[in-house]
C-alpha cells in the first residue's frame, strides 16, 4: 500500500516567487491497484510521481509504502519515463540485464531473468539491438522489461505511452494489462489522455484547475470486464 500524505511541494521561479504545484495531496493506493494521474500540462503528475520513486523530494509530507516512510529511491519502485532513457552505448539485452549486477544473483541467473523478461514484452528477436536500431514503441517495450526484470512492487510509469502513434499504444495497452494481470504489481500511471486512463486504470486521480489540487478521484473498475488470460477484453 502507498499512502500519499499531505504532499505539499512548491518550485522557486526565476523572479525568486514560489510556484506551488502540489498542495496538500493526499490518497492511498492499494496493493495491486492500477492508478492513473490524470491531468493538463503542468498540472504536477511527473512531480508528484518523481517524490512517490524518490527522485524529488517534496516540502513537506511524507510518503509512505507498506508502513515505511521512503527515504530516496529504492528497488521496491521501478520506473518507465516517457523517453525510455536506455543507455544508448548498450543494445537491448545489456540494457535489462544493467541493474540486476547489483541484485547478487548469478551471471547466468541474470542472463535468464533478462531474457524472460525481453521475451515478455516481445523483443527477443531484438535483443541484441541499440536503441536507436529501435522504435519508439519498441524502446518503451525495453524500458518496461527493463524495469520488470528487477522484480519491483511497484511500477511507476510517467507518460510512457505518450509519443507514439494510436496504434501503437493500443498494443501496448493490451501487454501491460497482460502483464499487470500476471504479476498484480501495484501501477501509477500517469498520463493525459483521458481514453487512456479509463482504458487501464482502477482508479483515476484527476488532477483540476486549482493549482495543485486534486478535483476527484473515481474508479472505472465497474466498467471493465476482465478476463484472466487475455487481459481486460478492449
Ligand atoms: P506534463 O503533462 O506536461 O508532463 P506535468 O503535469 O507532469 O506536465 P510537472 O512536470 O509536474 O507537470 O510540472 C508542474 C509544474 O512544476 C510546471 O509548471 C513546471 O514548470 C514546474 N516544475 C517542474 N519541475 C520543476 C523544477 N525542477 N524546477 C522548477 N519548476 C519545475
Ligand atoms: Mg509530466
Amino acid at each position: 500500500m502507498i499512502e500519499i500524505k499531505n504532499i505539499y511541494k512548491s518550485f522557486k521561479q526565476k523572479d525568486g516567487s514560489d510556484l506551488t504545484v502540489l498542495n496538500n495531496i493526499d490518497f492511498t493506493i492499494k496493493e495491486g491497484e492500477f492508478i492513473s494521474l490524470l491531468g493538463p500540462s503542468g498540472c504536477g503528475k511527473s512531480t508528484l510521481l518523481n517524490i512517490v520513486s524518490g527522485l524529488e523530494e517534496a516540502n513537506s509530507g511524507e510518503i509512505i509504502i507498506d508502513g515505511s516512510p521512503i527515504k530516496g529511491p529504492g528497488s521496491d519502485r521501478g520506473v518507465v519515463f516517457q523517453e525510455a532513457a536506455l543507455f544508448p552505448w548498450l543494445n537491448v539485452l545489456e540494457n535489462v540485464k544493467f541493474g540486476l549486477k547489483n541484485k547478487g544473483i548469478s551471471e547466468s541467473e541474470i542472463n535468464e531473468t533478462a531474457l524472460k523478461y525481453i521475451k515478455k514484452v516481445h523483443l527477443s528477436k531484438f535483443k541484441e539491438s541499440y536503441p536507436h536500431q529501435l522504435s519508439g514503441g519498441m524502446r518503451q517495450r525495453a524500458a518496461i522489461a527493463r524495469a520488470l526484470a528487477m522484480n519491483p512492487k511497484i511500477l511507476l510509469m510517467d507518460e510512457p505511452f505518450g509519443a507514439l502513434d494510436e496504434q501503437t499504444r493500443m498494443m501496448l495497452h493490451y501487454e501491460l494489462q497482460k502483464i499487470w494481470l500476471e504479476t498484480r504489481k501495484t501501477i501509477l500511471f500517469v498520463t493525459h489522455n483521458i481514453r487512456e486512463a479509463v482504458q487501464l486504470s482502477d482508479r483515476i486521480v484527476v488532477f483540476g484547475t486549482q493549482p495543485g489540487r486534486i478535483k476527484e478521484i473515481f474508479e472505472v473498475k465497474a466498467a471493465r470486464p476482465r478476463s484472466k488470460n487475455k487481459g481486460y477484453l478492449l
